[in-house]
C-alpha cells in the first residue's frame, strides 16, 4: 500500500485501544504523517466500546477562532482519573466516531 499524500510504504501497524480488547489495524506512513484504519478492525473496537458502561450525550460548544469544543463532564473526570494538561490522542476511524485516546 502506498501513501496518498507522498507515496511512501505504508506500515501496518496494531494500535491499541484503551478499554477495547480488539486492536485496530492502522496504516501508516513511513514518511509523512498520513494515517488511515483499516474499517473492519476499527468496527470491532467501536462494537466492544459501545458496550462500556459510561455513555453520555455531550454537546460540542463553540470557543473562539472558529474552534469548536467539548466539555468532559464530572463523571468520566472521576470515573477514569482525568487531570488538566493530560495528553490526549485523538483518531477518527470514520465519520461518526472519534476515539480519544489516552497516553
Ligand atoms: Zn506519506
Amino acid at each position: 500500500m502506498k501513501c496518498p499524500t507522498c507515496s511512501s510504504e505504508l506500515r501496518k501497524t496494531l494500535v491499541k485501544v484503551y478499554g477495547a480488547e480488539n486492536q485496530v489495524i492502522s496504516y501508516q506512513c513511513i514518511k509523512c504523517d498520513y494515517f488511515e484504519f483499516e474499517k473492519d478492525s476499527s468496527k470491532k473496537v467501536i462494537e466492544e466500546l459501545r458496550e462500556s458502561p459510561l455513555k453520555l450525550k455531550q454537546k460540542i460548544i463553540k470557543l473562539s477562532h472558529n474552534r469548536l469544543g467539548m466539555y468532559f463532564n464530572k463523571n468520566i473526570i472521576e470515573s477514569i482519573g482525568l487531570k488538566k494538561g493530560e495528553n490526549l490522542l485523538i483518531s477518527v476511524p470514520d465519520k461518526k466516531h472519534i476515539l480519544i485516546e489516552r497516553n
